[in-house]
């Protein structure tokens, strides 16, 4: 490493905000601060290269640094007119971690540094005041103590509160001079006691030891836990702010307090903060006596708290961006110690962003720079009410902490499977899915539930994935708790929550609760602040914005959110609803052996007159089953997408026709099989066992070892061409039906799974002509578009022959995902993919953040195939990495059309696309 000549100390006067790498993020802004002109204390940097040569000497001090403390020591004490250590004036020095990016609260700062007997006395003559100095040098030596010798604070707090105890006061302020005197003879005989050594009295030997204590907090256990939560590197090290001390416990016209320049809760513009009279820095974050709101310092101190506001202003001004500043009063003089840009909350980011966009401070490229996409998503989940919360957790009802995985509160009856979730749910009931871990057999259930539980699985797990897609709050990992499906009850050390018993989830910070909480009301049109600035991302994007959404609730949701159009509209989802459920079982058990009499017959009436396999057709109660279920399905079908085109109107609709493994939709095997044992063996119900006996072996027929590469998409489709034929005809009729109440739409027909253009070709002409039956049938000319979904590799590899057949593409981004790694993605998620992860095999989880180099390339191959073939078709992403803001740069770049995801994220995708279009986001990252 080199140590030579680098400069490893810059006084405030030298520094400024731009050195944020050097000086860290509080160094730098003390710097720049000093600059303006602004009144801070002052002081000088060590930069955070002195760190990094410290950990690289085996947590050595640099042998250049100590002689450069020592100069620019005595530069403080010509600049303050004070001397270290000693003389009549005597300078206090704080010494103050800060690295590069804020990591509030998880480093170390000393401050009072430079006091002993000497220098006490010497302060208690200048100022007049015997109490205050000892009061510094109380807090001097405990802080001292904990940082820098690393004794229990604890045994210095329990001293403290036995010497309010016996002076029978409450807080330290009221601890007079005789027992402050005591107190500091105590904390000096502890100190003895635990280090076998005295309290170092020399001033210089404590500053050595500070810094090098200072530099040693960038590597406690809470800075390494949080700099891996927030993706920090570890190499960076902090620097060292040395700051001549102001007092703000030098009586009641002094104090120290925080003060934000809006409110970082809400936005609101004005000054927001508190106040603590006749103390110092950390009193207010230590929560030890309840400080004053900063508007109180209007009445009490009027000249401050116009200099105060003046001064958040000019900051403000110049950070272009609301701040959080640290200051303190002594004597009547302010003093700023700290500026930063506020941490805020999602909607105060918002707010902040417009109205500063607004006051003309900053411009909207700004504006949607300042807020992070997925930030947004927290605005549209309601919320519990905060004094709810509050209560419940002081009256004891929170029973358990997992991960919270999916923001938003959750109030319901625990259940514990899928299936009573949804039987609950229909008699209206809201309700909470709790279960060891999710799986795709639990996807109704959690369709239906208001909130998910489990008590296993990290925030990739399938229960976290799947609410988070669909804006509802979960909580995974919670392992606390042991959740007993088969005996309907879970368990939180000894409390018990059985099935029906109403309990609350909070997914944003993990909890569990047991009774109702109330949810704050959410209203996107009321927050006009949103709406102002979701209209600037509108105009900034390029990227068109359409949801996946399965039914008109879910339709009418999304043009709220500002759909332009529905990307993905699955029908088997409509078929998953009970009353379907078993005409959706009596068509696919009845399809093989209708279709093996359809073929027959087919090949006989091409060979010549024998009309017996058309007889047998024609007379088989199966494939009479098969067609009376078909037809209902068309009746359920048809008032499903009339009801979604209604409430899209001109807006695209595209309709994917069945998809998903056949296994899904069969009965349950293991169900019937119990059905027909009991029906069996008491004999009760023999029509009823004649069907569970006949569905027992039909279902038998259709298992499949491989469902996920199986039977299912346009294969199904192409064994028994009525099922599609009858989605089409479901989806123009509706469309006539609409047009008959003069409403035109704009449905598009989309073909999944494919991977050969013959199977477009077998399918294509077919579905063309059952669509074309119904429009002459009813005499309308409607336009609507055939297209494919691409899922497989193959249909990316062979974009251009399927342009030849499709008039759009819509790449199917989970599908393509799993196809492409060749992951099962249920099987990756619960078994191997977080270690993959945390081993740094994969960078990325590839099923939330599309992956750029393998699938991105199929995609991209497949946009300029498909162009080239059919200039000007439509393309898009349906699949969750619509709704994730990487991917969403990523669609944009490879120049497609639109990405849908689910009507939750599209406030997300929206500000995500005009990052993208704007260049803020960069492919990178
Ligand atoms: P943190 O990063 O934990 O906020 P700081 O280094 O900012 O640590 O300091 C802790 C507290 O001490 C803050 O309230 C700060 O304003 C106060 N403080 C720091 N240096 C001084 C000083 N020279 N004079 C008075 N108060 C100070
Ligand atoms: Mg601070
Ligand atoms: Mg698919």
């Amino acid at each position: 490493m080199a140590t030579t000549g680098q400069k490893l100390i810059f006084r405030f006067e030298e520094g400024d905000a731009s050195m944020r790498d050097l000086l860290g993020g509080k160094g730098a802004n003390l710097c720049e601060m000093a600059r303006m002109g602004l009144p801070v204390p002052p002081g000088f940097v060590i930069t955070t290269e002195a760190c990094r040569q410290y950990y690289a000497a085996g947590r050595q001090l640099p042998g250049e640094l100590w002689p450069s403390v020592q100069a620019q020591l005595s530069w403080l004490e010509s600049a303050t007119g004070k001397q270290f250590g000693g003389g009549d004036n005597p300078l206090l020095v704080s010494v103050r971690s800060g690295a590069k990016f804020s990591m509030p609260g998880m480093m170390d700062t000393v401050l009072n540094l430079g006091l002993n007997d000497v220098t006490a006395s010497a302060l208690a003559r200048l100022t007049g005041d015997e109490r205050f100095a000892l009061d510094a040098f109380r807090r001097f030596i405990q802080l001292y103590s904990k940082v820098v010798l690393r004794l229990e604070a604890a045994h210095f707090e329990e001293l403290l509160d036995t010497a309010k105890q016996d002076a029978g006061v409450t807080s330290d302020s009221q601890l007079r001079s005789e027992v402050l005197r005591k107190l500091i003879a105590s904390y000096r005989d502890l100190v003895l006691k635990q280090t076998g050594r005295s309290f170092p009295t020399d001033p210089w030997e404590q500053l050595e030891a500070a810094i090098a204590a200072v530099f040693a907090s960038w590597s406690n256990r809470r800075a390494i836990d949080y700099r891996a939560h927030e993706g920090i590197p570890d190499d960076l090290g902090t620097a060292v702010s040395i700051v001549s001390m102001v007092f703000g416990n030098l009586g009641e016209d002094s104090g120290t307090g925080v003060v934000f320049s809006r409110n970082p809760a809400t936005g609101e513009p004005g000054l927001y903060g508190e106040y603590l009279a006749n103390a110092q820095g950390e009193d207010v974050v230590a929560g030890i006596r309840t400080p004053l709101k900063v508007a109180d310092l209007r009445v009490r101190m009027p000249a401050i708290y116009d200099q105060l506001n003046s001064l958040a202003q000019r900051l403000e001004e110049h950070y272009r961006d609301a701040q959080d500043i640290e200051f303190t009063v002594e004597r009547g003089s302010l003093y700023i110690l700290q500026t930063r840009n506020a941490k805020r909350t999602a909607s105060a980011a918002v707010r902040i962003a417009v109205d500063l966009t607004e006051e003309g401070r900053i411009d909207r490229t700004t504006a949607l720079d300042r807020v992070r996409p997925q930030d947004v998503a927290q605005l549209l989940v309601p919320m519990f009410e905060d004094e709810d919360l509050a209560g419940a957790r002081s009256d004891g009802r929170l029973i358990a902490r997992g991960l919270g995985a999916a923001p938003g509160g959750a109030t319901g009856l625990a259940v514990f499977d899928a299936d009573r979730a949804v039987q609950l749910a229909e008699m209206g009931r809201h309700v909470v899915l709790v279960r060891p871990e999710t799986d795709p057999d639990d996807v109704h259930g959690i369709l239906r539930a208001e909130g998910v539980l489990t008590a296993r699985g990290g925030i990739t797990s399938h229960a976290a994935v799947v609410t988070r897609g669909l804006g509802k709050p979960c909580i995974v990992g919670c392992e606390m708790l042991v959740v007993d499906p088969s005996a309907r009850r879970m368990s939180a050390g000894k409390t018990v929550v059985r099935e029906g018993d109403p309990i609350s989830i909070d997914g944003a910070s993990g909890e569990v609760f047991l009774g109702e909480l109330k949810r704050a009301t959410l209203d996107l049109t009321q927050n006009t602040a949103l709406e102002q600035f979701l209209s600037w991302a509108d105009n900034a994007r390029t990227l068109g914005v359409y949801a996946n959404a399965d039914n008109p609730n879910d339709a009418a949701a999304a043009v709220s959110m500002g759909a332009e159009g529905i990307g993905l509209c699955r029908t088997e989802h409509m078929f998953f609803q009970t009353d379907r459920l078993p005409q959706v079982h009596e068509m696919l058990l009845s399809a093989p052996e209708t279709s093996r009499l359809e073929n027959a017959a087919e090949a006989e009436a091409l060979e010549g007159d024998a009309r017996s396999a058309q007889d047998a057709l024609a007379a088989s109660p199966i494939a009479r089953r098969f067609r009376e279920a078909l037809a209902r399905l068309e009746e359920f079908q048809t008032d499903d997408f009339r009801g979604i085109l209604r409430a899209m109107g001109e807006r695209p609709v595209i309709i994917r026709l069945l998809d998903a493994p056949l296994h899904e939709f069969l009965p349950d095997y293991e169900q019937l099989l119990v059905e027909a044992v009991t029906l069996r063996a008491t004999g009760a119900d023999s029509n009823r066992l004649d069907v569970v006996e006949r569905q027992l072996k039909e279902t038998a027929d259709l298992q499949e070892s491989n469902p996920m590469l199986g039977h299912r998409g346009c294969r199904l489709g192409i064994s028994y061409p009525d099922v599609y034929e009858m989605q089409v005809r479901a989806v123009l009729r509706a469309a006539c039906d609409l047009a008959d109440d003069g409403l035109a739409t704009n449905p598009e027909i989309m073909i999944p799974l494919v991977s050969d253009v013959a199977e477009l070709k077998f399918l294509h002409p077919r579905l063309d002509a059952a669509a074309k039956a119904v429009l002459a049938e009813r005499g309308r000319d409607i336009r609507y578009l055939f297209g494919t979904m691409i899922e497989t590799p193959r249909a990316a590899l062979t974009a251009g022959a399927l342009a030849g057949e499709a008039e759009f593409f819509s790449f199917g981004s989970n599908d393509l995902t799993q196809m492409t790694f060749g992951y099962s993605r249920d099987d990756a998620e619960g078994k191997f993919l977080n270690y993959y992860l945390h081993r740094g095999i994969l960078a990325k989880n590839p099923f939330s953040e599309l992956d750029r180099e393998g699938v991105g390339r199929l995609v991209r191959l497949a946009v300029d195939e498909g162009r080239r073939r059919r200039p000007g078709m439509s393309l898009g992403v349906c699949g969750e990495h619509g709704g994730d803001p990487s991917s969403i740069a990523f669609c944009h770049e490879a120049g497609l059309d639109y990405v849908s995801c689910s009507p939750f994220r599209l406030p997300i995708a929206r500000l995500a696309a005009a990052q993208a279009a704007l260049g803020l986001v960069s492919s990178a990252d």
